[in-house]
């Protein structure tokens, strides 16, 4: 099934009945604090779906059968949370692009020296060596944007005041219509991750944001969108954030702080890759993916409808919006790689073998159960969109909220 759009512009699915009055969402203060949706944990839940989507309602997952399993497997990488107690509001347009002026207490832009050209030796005949041709540049594109620091205090995000606003901006965000930038340059050191000790892989992370900033961050701002640079912190044990305590294995955008988090140990969860240097980064791109949600008003849309469908006893369809939102962002990752491919050295043998991380983090490979329906999607799907961003000609190719995207499709 896939999602209707509003027939009306005023209740547009007759906003669900709520404690906070017609077509309003929560404000922040009101949302639950915390991680946000921590994984099902009510085995036995009934096998059919407990909610009829009345036609009012966004056509939901009426369908499916949320087979609850396991805890611990079923979240993986990123809990986005919705903790930002601060006035609600926020206005249902995109926020002026302000730069906040960037606090520079994160140190980690080093840059990769080039290793120096070998000394010349002069020619032993009379005759010149040409001179080295320096091939031109292959066009990259946002090579004028200047990166920004990460940002320790950003703005505040925006915030849907009604669902309705929340379901235009997650179907029909304006960011959708930004190209996805090709080529533009960004070089990867070649490390290996888990040799790498904490300081220096949070280092490579923190540089890799470099390039996520080049790739992104003029399209969100030709948007009209802020462009907030998040830093990355590299933890191992559990340590505490402003979305909680940090799980093992895992890796998050932390809406509360717009900051990402990765443990050192999350490489466990796809060992064949785990020496590999990209893969680091496209774990980072995905949740760069979320900031990009987040800064452009999609995370926040899906959250309120995801919060009022979970309110309303249908976690189906609340599990549906979420892996929507995550499979998005893998598709964002996937445009990602798309964009660095090039200067970056990664090959389609590379892709392959990318795509074989977002295989392993699957919802129902992850669970062992093949008819788990996660919060975060099936293997399947999640390296089928992680694909289709590796060719995606503009972000809408990732819009998994589209009328046209189904729940198969983004199971
Ligand atoms: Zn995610």
């Amino acid at each position: 099934m896939s999602y209707t759009r509003p027939p009306t512009q005023q209740n547009p699915w007759g906003a669900p009945t709520n404690p906070w009055g017609s077509g309003a969402v929560p404000q922040r203060a009101m949302m639950p604090p915390g991680m946000g949706y921590p994984a099902p944990a009510r085995p036995g839940y009934p096998a059919q779906a407990t909610y009829a989507p009345a036609s009012t309602k966004p056509a939901g997952s009426s369908s499916l059968i949320l087979k609850v399993v396991l805890v611990a497997l079923g979240v993986i990488f990123v809990l986005i949370v919705l903790v930002k107690v601060m006035s609600g509001g926020g206005t249902p347009t995109p926020p002026p692009t302000t730069t906040a002026p960037p606090t520079t207490t994160h140190t980690t832009q080093t840059t990769k020296p080039t290793p120096p050209p070998t000394t010349p030796t002069p020619p032993p005949t009379t005759t010149p060596t040409p001179p080295p041709t320096t091939t031109p540049g292959p066009g990259y594109q946002n090579a004028d944007y200047t990166v920004p620091d990460p940002d320790l205090n950003p703005p505040d995000l925006p915030f849907p005041e009604t669902y309705g606003d929340a379901m235009t901006w997650i179907v029909d965000n304006v960011f959708y219509q930004q190209p996805i930038p090709v080529p533009v340059e960004c070089q990867i050191p070649d490390i290996n991750p888990l040799a790498a000790s904490k300081a220096d892989l949070q280092t490579y992370l923190n540089d890799s944001t470099a390039c996520l900033m080049r790739v992104w961050g003029p399209q969100l701002q030709a948007a009209g969108f802020n462009a907030a640079r998040p830093s990355v912190t590299v933890y191992s044990g559990q340590i505490q954030s402003p979305c909680g305590k940090m799980p093992n294995e895992n890796a998050l955008y932390c809406g509360a702080d717009q900051q990402v988090y990765y443990a050192t140990d999350l490489p466990d969860l796809f060992p064949a890759q785990a020496t590999d240097p990209f893969v680091p980064v496209a774990v980072i791109a995905h949740e760069f993916g979320h900031a990009i949600q987040a800064q452009s008003g999609i995370l926040f849309g899906e959250r309120v409808w995801q919060q009022e469908m979970s309110d309303e006893g249908d976690d189906a369809t609340a599990n549906n919006f979420s892996r929507r939102l995550e499979q998005q962002a893998d598709c964002f990752a996937g445009a990602f790689l798309q964009s660095i491919s090039q200067s970056a050295g990664i090959s389609s043998d590379e892709q392959t073998s990318l795509a074989k991380v977002f295989y392993a983090i699957g919802d129902d490979v992850l669970s062992g159960d093949p008819n788990y329906d996660g919060d975060h999607g099936h293997a399947a799907n999640r390296v089928r969109w992680m694909q289709t961003g590796l060719t995606a000609p503009i972000a809408g190719a990732c819009n998994t909220f589209a009328d046209s995207v189904t729940d198969d499709q983004t199971r």
